[in-house]
């Protein structure tokens, strides 16, 4: 199974990308994960990546499709994935495609998690992560607005998209994202 993952900042994805792959058992590949790590660990990327990621912008389509694409190829990735802010751009979006067209495995489903503004800078006020403060928020919302959202029409175009209501409780959330997947994996 292949899942895209897309929603703004603060809308729980995490938490519930953690559910998801327990109840599916299959990988969580995090870009933005993958980046820290990579900043951490001060590789070449990590260092070029890490004033876009602490300024809130998003790091440039090369970089991110290089850093994913050495890790789709991995054995491991044939048991499925959900793939967790990424893509964020329609550049991303398409070059993902053209690899899972080459590849004969195609997405089974997009979910959005879907939370008003207010309520998301509320809670991303409330975690302490460094990229977290009021202004570096604003912008990563401004970027997902601008170059993230356009993703939602392209895929519900393909039929793909499920937009899910992220406000109740993380068990309410996650009910409705299985339930929103079942509808497109009615075998699994
Ligand atoms: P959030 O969804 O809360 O913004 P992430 O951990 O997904 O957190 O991403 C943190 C930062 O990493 C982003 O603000 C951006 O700079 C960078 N990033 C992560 N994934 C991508 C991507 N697919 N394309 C471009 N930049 C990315």
């Amino acid at each position: 199974m292949r899942i895209v993952f897309i929603g703004p900042p603060g809308a729980g994805k995490g938490t519930q990308s953690a559910n998801m792959i327990r109840e599916l058992g299959i990988l969580h590949l995090s870009t933005g994960e993958m980046l820290r790590k990579a900043q951490q660990e001060k590789t070449r990327l990590g260092r070029l990546a890490s004033d876009y990621i602490n300024t809130g912008q998003l790091v440039p389509d090369p970089l991110i499709l290089q850093l994913i694409g050495e890790r789709l190829v991995q054995p491991d990735c044939q048991r499925g994935y959900l793939l967790d802010g990424f893509p964020r751009t329609l550049g991303q979006a398409k070059a993902l495609d053209e690899y899972l067209h080459q590849q004969g495995t195609p997405l089974d489903v997009v979910i959005e998690l879907v939370v008003d503004e207010a309520e998301l800078t509320r809670r991303l006020s409330d975690r302490g992560r460094s990229d977290d403060n009021p202004e570096i928020i604003r912008q990563r919302l401004r970027s997902f607005q601008d170059q993230t959202r356009p993703l939602i029409r392209y895929y519900s175009d393909k039929g793909l998209m499920e937009a899910i209501d992220a406000i109740g409780t993380t068990e309410e959330v996650f009910q409705r994202i299985m339930q929103a997947i079942q509808r497109h994996t009615p075998t699994a």
